[in-house]
């Protein structure tokens, strides 16, 4: 943990007991704060108790004595409705932060020298965290991943020489952490996403921008839509260090994908700095995204390209996230089964799709709105799909005519019913496919359950190897 020194000797409230909450208020207690704790759920309150956190009514408190108010990232600072703790405290003129704004006051007071790379975007943050986090640890340093991802930045090991931290941030964080000052910040995309909390997508953007916008080192912005587009022009116009990223054009200046090389354009010359060719953990223009800006942070950080090109080969990818998980040889090949059950909608699902040819698709759960008309153009790439879950019929109805189906209701019957068809097919790299558009509430609690059921069924399969 990471006591939080700043804050020694004042009373600082915290509202929103989740497991960032609590470690914010015993960071703070660590650190010599009087903390007092609260939550709307009696239970939280009971569990902060239990963990010795001093709780209070926030409404029975004295604001005017109040140094700062902690809120949890998933409650509402500003939409729909500002949460009545944070009323109280606007009210009483007291600063409303967050857990990563506690860590971003630590580290200017005792971990200046320790590298922070942060990260954004409205998908793919947790592969290009989890991506930085490995080149680096590849390269030798203690990097440290937390945040949005995996544990809370402050549960994370205290400052120290040779350790850097590779924090995912996402827009509610940033919202509450004004002195977020990275080494490096990426933000990799913008689209619509969380507007319920953000009112307008300008605003959504506005707040992703404040990210990069405080990098100390360089900005690192993917420039694939009109979003980041716009901020990386504003950046550069306001004289901040912007290194562009394209994973769909070539740059004057910059990273781009070319082919599955990714290379930089600089000063008229463009050299090649990575090759992506036979990664499986990342495969996909989407990927090639995250990579492209991963390999920009660290070469900005100074790393070798030998060595970031060592580190990217053993990258083992997240779980659920077109995840490899085993092959099965076949008389003409082998059929590879791909877990990619985070693709809870059509635009997720798009990237997965787009990235096999003779793909044999289990789809299905709980629908979301639009259903899977707009994979259209992916229909030619499936040899055959699977449907499970509520939205069987409906996907049925798209399919129809234009892609062979199979009503199989659950996942283990579909699974058996894509291998079999795959085996008997007789080509070489048939990909049995998970992805499935949908949300998994209606069969599982939830997606990571729902991939963890594709895992376990896949191994118990006869002659399934484990996919390196
Ligand atoms: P996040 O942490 O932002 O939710 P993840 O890295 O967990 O993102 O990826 C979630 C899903 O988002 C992936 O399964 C993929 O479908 C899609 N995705 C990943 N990276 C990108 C990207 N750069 N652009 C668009 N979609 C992406």
């Amino acid at each position: 943990m990471i006591p939080v020194t700043t804050f020694v000797g004042q009373t600082v409230a915290v509202f929103g007991l989740g497991s960032s909450g609590l470690l914010s208020a015993q960071a703070l207690a660590a650190g010599g704060a009087d903390v007092i704790a609260w939550d709307d759920s009696e239970m939280k309150v009971e569990v902060a108790k239990a963990a010795n956190i001093k709780t209070q009514n926030l409404r029975e408190l004295d604001w005017s004595k109040v140094g700062a108010l902690v809120l949890a990232p998933g409650v509402p600072l500003t939409h729909p409705q500002p949460h009545w703790s944070a009323v109280l405290a606007k009210k009483a003129g007291v600063e409303i932060i967050g857990d990563i704004e506690l860590f971003c006051l630590q580290r200017a007071m005792s971990g200046a020298a320790c590298p922070l790379v942060a990260i954004t975007g409205t998908n793919g943050k947790s592969t290009t965290t989890a991506l930085i986090t490995h080149l680096l640890k590849s390269a030798g340093i203690d990097a440290q991943m937390g945040g949005n991802i995996g544990v809370p930045a402050l549960q994370l090991a205290n400052f120290a020489s040779n350790r850097a931290y590779v924090l995912e941030v996402s827009s509610y964080q940033i919202d509450l952490a004004p002195s977020l000052k990275p080494t490096v910040g990426i933000l990799l995309n913008v689209s619509e996403d969380h507007l319920d909390r953000h009112g307008t997508i300008e605003n959504y953007a506005a707040i992703k921008t404040l990210l990069v916008a405080g990098a100390e080192e360089a900005a690192v912005i993917a420039v694939d839509d009109r979003y980041t587009r716009d901020a990386a022009d504003r950046l550069e116009r306001a004289g901040r260090k912007v290194v562009r990223v394209s994973a769909e054009s070539r740059l004057r200046e910059g990273y781009y994908a070319d082919g599955t090389r990714i290379v930089r354009a600089r000063d008229g010359r463009v050299h090649p700095v990575a090759q992506l060719a036979g990664i499986g953990s990342l495969r996909g223009a989407h990927n090639a995204q995250n990579a492209a800006c991963a390999v920009a942070a660290c070469r900005a950080l100074g790393l070798e390209i030998e060595t970031i090109q060592k580190g990217l080969v053993s990258f083992p990818g997240l779980a659920h996230r077109m995840q490899q998980v085993g092959c099965k040889k076949t008389s003409s090949g082998s059929i590879l089964f791909v877990n990619d059950s985070k693709a809870t909608n059509a635009d997720s699902a798009a990237k997965a799709l787009g990235s096999f040819n003779d793909i044999y698709w289990i789809a299905g759960g709980k629908p979301k709105t639009g259903g899977i008309a707009s994979l259209a153009e992916f229909f030619p790439r499936i040899k055959k799909a699977y449907l499970i879950g509520e939205a069987a019929q409906d996907f049925a109805n798209t399919l129809d005519g234009k892609v062979p189906y199979e009503i199989t209701g659950v996942l283990d019957k579909a699974i058996e019913a894509a291998t079999r068809d795959a085996e008997a097919a007789g080509t070489k790299e048939p990909v049995v496919l998970l992805s499935p558009a949908c949300a998994s509430f209606d069969q599982y609690p939830n997606f990571e359950i729902r991939g963890k059921a594709f895992v376990d069924a896949v191994m118990a399969l006869p002659g399934v190897t484990a996919a390196v």
